[in-house]
């Protein structure tokens, strides 16, 4: 078996630029972090450990204390009860998310009604959501091509489209299809589009798979919507075996037995130092397959 690092890997732009807001959050301790910061546990247990509180409501934090709004972005709501309760605001919104703000209010302020390519109930489809209602607007989530048929809006009339940045990219390609079929006054923007970050990563999977790989391996939390996505990628495009690991030794108890070549990927929040610890124990481990065959 060999294994094969799929480039990119690493923290994306988000994930970096989430990390330094939160260093600036602990410089004015205590802070909290309303919703984990981004959705890995090393990271969380990093903050932990030098005193970032991750909370779930602002109503858990002391009044007059730093919150830091993770990179999943949060409503217009969430930011007026913050300021309403004198906390001091650090905010660590991925610039890709607040591109789909900015749209969403356009959207809103246009009277156009928005359709919402996402996963119901994910921290940035929230957020979002809130935007388009806070700018009086009306929204649908959608997450199928079947969705499509069920959406309420005149055909006749303009729709928007935004699409929740890790999203599956081809799938949300399909639907947009679809939504441009049923809708001819449709007005697509870069925010129709998953973030390249997350796409990148899904095509070099995708590409891995169609070249032959026929074992990827996943380094990320069950929380991140952008891992769980590389690892139905790696399925659809035909993988024999696609797992997702957050931990060594999570790797030392797979039975990769009949992989001949397996990838190893990663999600935007992954740290790069779990990769290279993951990436050498498993060039051990088939060194090891190598020897007894
Ligand atoms: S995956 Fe994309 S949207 Fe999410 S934090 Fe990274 S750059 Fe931002």
């Amino acid at each position: 078996m060999t294994v094969e690092a799929i480039d990119p890997h690493g923290f994306c732009s988000g994930v970096a630029q989430a990390l330094r807001r939160a260093e600036e959050a602990l410089a004015h301790a205590p802070a909290f972090c309303l919703h984990p910061l981004v959705h890995n546990e090393r990271i969380a247990a990093d903050l932990s450990a030098r005193g970032m509180r991750m909370v779930g409501s602002l109503a858990d934090i002391p009044v007059g204390a730093t919150v830091v709004f993770s990179a999943h972005g949060v409503s217009p709501a969430v930011r007026t009860e913050a300021l309403r309760r004198g906390l001091c605001v650090v905010d660590a919104t991925c610039p890709f998310v607040m591109r789909l703000h900015r749209q969403a209010r356009l959207f809103a302020s246009r009277g156009t009604p928005v359709v919402l390519i996402g996963h119901v109930g994910h921290a940035e489809v929230q957020g979002l959501s809130g935007e388009v209602e806070a700018s009086g607007g009306t929204f649908q989530i959608v997450r199928s091509v079947a969705d499509v048929g069920k959406l309420p809006f005149p055909e006749d009339g303009p729709v928007g489209v935004l699409c929740q940045t890790t999203f599956d990219a081809e799938a949300a390609a399909e639907v947009l299809a679809a939504l441009a079929a049923r809708y001819p006054g449709l007005v697509a923007t870069p925010a129709a589009e998953a973030c390249s970050a997350a796409r990148d990563r899904q095509e070099a999977v995708r590409a891995f798979v169609r070249s032959g790989g026929d074992g990827v391996l996943v380094l990320g939390s069950v929380t991140s919507s952008n891992t769980l996505r590389l690892m139905e990628v790696a399925c659809e495009a035909g993988a024999r075996l696609a797992v997702r690991v957050a931990a060594l030794d999570e790797i030392a108890g797979l039975d990769l037995g009949g992989i001949s070549r397996l990838g190893v990927s990663a999600g935007a929040s992954t740290p790069e130092t779990f990769f290279e610890e993951a990436m050498s124990m498993l060039v051990g481990m088939a060194a090891r397959m190598g020897q007894r065959t």
